[in-house]
């Protein structure tokens, strides 16, 4: 009864063919191809042409796998064993067409995840070396445009203590306002190449928010006057005064957001509100909102401000609101470092109000206030005797920035200064004549300054070896510095620094 049905639902997929030693067929069943008796084997396909030269060397069973074979213009896909018998050969061929079918189309698109897999490797690959190009792209590009700008800010200095008609000072006043823009620009670009390489390390440090928000304070109430437009502070009351965080990068953020601010409004004013969230364990939760009254920004654009050279078409033609269209990508970058996250209210017209929450630590106080060390401020007094000479070697190879630092520090009439543009010819010169401190540029032709600077160091001689030496380096990148310090300099400055900072620097490690 079954019968009937088995024959149904059984695939016919298989044939068994058997020949006489000459490849004469005896008998076959119809499974797959039509065959006749007494038919020669190879007159089913030429495919068979090979059972003549393998029959008479066949002992054992030979099996082909994945043989196509057309028939009756249809295409099989099949394995055909030969084996030995005693009435001369069977020949068994299985059709596998579906089976290997959905095979190779596994295995193709498993090739072609695999060619795609490597595909993203090698744009993965790609990226990552344009990324690495553009870091050292942007170090050297700095590098090379510190060394003018230092000169050119030197320069100006010097100009503007001398005698000058109003007009002559008029120009002045806006070749220093394009010198201290070009500045500022110069570190945002390092600041947003620093942040997008991971190289920007946060810097924690025990802070009095106090005086952060009273030096913003101080410094926005004179813009305000300026520009006409109010700046109002509220700091609320149950924010402790001191905190442990990154200074300098939360007044980076605020000065930002600030200066936006203030750039992007006309009338009205800006208004910093610093708020006490929450405090838990040692971690203090504040919230700081710069609002302004400005022109504000459209829900299209809010998204696309944050992106680095972003800048709203609105204002191209307005070049007193051309920035460098990199302060929110900065702000994003620092308060990302900082567990944080910038975000924004905005009404075209109306204003906008630019929030963040931060957390600091807060430090366990005895009764005393801390003790905050200032490192290498700027506005450290310039401390050195009136009168007093003091011997200075300094090795710089760039002629302009040579004759620059040379003749400033030669006006302040503290000095006695020989000059060295050659790292070799250092340790000659310290042999021969004594001196106070040494002012060393680090990227010196043949000898580094920081090599100079370990010899120094361990010189037997301790007049030699204990002289105080200021790094001038044109890279601005903390590892740099770093690197500096550990070979022995007592400071580094960043190129272009100002007068007063190379004096307060010098006046700090000067024996006095
Ligand atoms: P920029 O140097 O151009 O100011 P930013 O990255 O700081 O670059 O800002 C990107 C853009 O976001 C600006 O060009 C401006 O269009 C818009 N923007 C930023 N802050 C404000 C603000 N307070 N009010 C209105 N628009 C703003």
């Amino acid at each position: 009864m079954l019968k009937k049905y088995q024959e149904e639902h059984t695939v016919k997929n298989i044939q068994f063919i058997l020949t006489d030693f000459d490849g004469v067929i005896l008998d076959s069943d119809q499974a797959i191809f039509h065959v006749q008796p007494k038919d020669y084997l190879v007159s089913i396909h030429p495919f068979f042409e090979s059972f003549s030269s393998l029959k008479d060397a066949l002992d054992n069973d030979v099996i082909f796998n994945c043989v196509h074979l057309n028939f009756n213009d249809k295409e099989y896909i099949t394995d055909i064993k030969f084996a030995r018998k005693k009435e001369g050969f069977l020949v068994v061929v299985s059709d596998y067409t579906s089976h290997y079918t959905e095979y190779q189309l596994i295995a193709q698109s498993r090739n072609e995840s695999i060619i795609n897999g490597e595909l993203i490797a090698i744009k993965n690959a790609e990226l990552k070396e344009r990324e690495r190009f553009k870091d050292i792209f942007i170090r050297n590009f700095s590098h090379e445009l510190r060394n003018p700008l230092t000169s050119i800010i030197s320069i100006t200095k010097l100009l503007s203590d001398t005698e000058m008609t109003s007009h002559q000072e008029n120009m002045l006043s806006f070749l220093q306002d394009s010198n201290s823009n070009l500045k500022l620009l110069l570190d945002d670009i390092l600041s947003i190449s620093m942040i997008s390489s991971g190289q920007l390390k946060l810097r924690d440090g025990l802070f009095s928010l106090k005086q952060l928000t009273q030096l913003i304070e101080f410094t926005y109430k004179t813009k305000a006057k300026e520009s006409g437009v109010a700046f109002t502070l509220k700091v609320d009351k149950k924010i402790p005064e001191f905190v442990e965080g990154d200074r300098l990068r939360l007044y980076q953020t605020l000065t930002n957001l600030l200066d936006n601010a203030f750039k992007y409004t006309e009338k009205g004013k800006v208004h910093l509100d610093v708020q006490f969230n929450q405090i838990r364990a040692n971690k203090i939760s504040l919230r700081f909102e710069v609002i302004d009254t400005g022109i504000g920004i459209s829900e299209d654009n809010i998204d696309s401000i944050f992106e680095s050279f972003s800048q709203l078409n609105i204002y191209q033609n307005q070049t007193s609101r051309k920035g460098s269209g990199l302060g929110l990508s900065i702000v994003k970058g620092l308060l990302n470092l900082m567990g944080s996250e910038i975000r924004v209210i905005s009404e075209v017209d109306k204003g906008s109000t630019f929030y963040f929450d931060i957390v600091l630590k807060q430090p366990i106080l005895s009764k005393n206030k801390p003790v905050i060390v200032k490192k290498g401020s700027v506005k450290n007094k310039i401390n050195l005797k009136e009168g007093e000479k003091y011997r200075l070697l300094l090795v710089e190879d760039d002629i302009n920035v040579q004759t620059v630092l040379f003749k400033f520090l030669l006006s302040t009439n503290y000095f006695y200064i020989d000059l060295i543009n050659d790292g070799s010819q250092v340790m000659g010169q310290l042999v021969n004549e004594e001196y106070d401190i040494i002012l060393m540029d680090v990227n010196l032709p043949s000898v580094s300054g920081d090599q100079v600077t370990r010899l120094i160091r361990d010189f037997p001689f301790k007049n030699i070896k204990k002289i105080p030496i200021i790094g001038l380096t044109a890279y601005s990148y903390e590892d740099n510095f770093k690197a500096y310090k550990k070979a022995g300099m007592n400071a580094v400055l960043s190129k272009p620094f100002e007068h007063d900072e190379l004096m307060a620097t010098i006046g700090k490690y000067l024996k006095k």
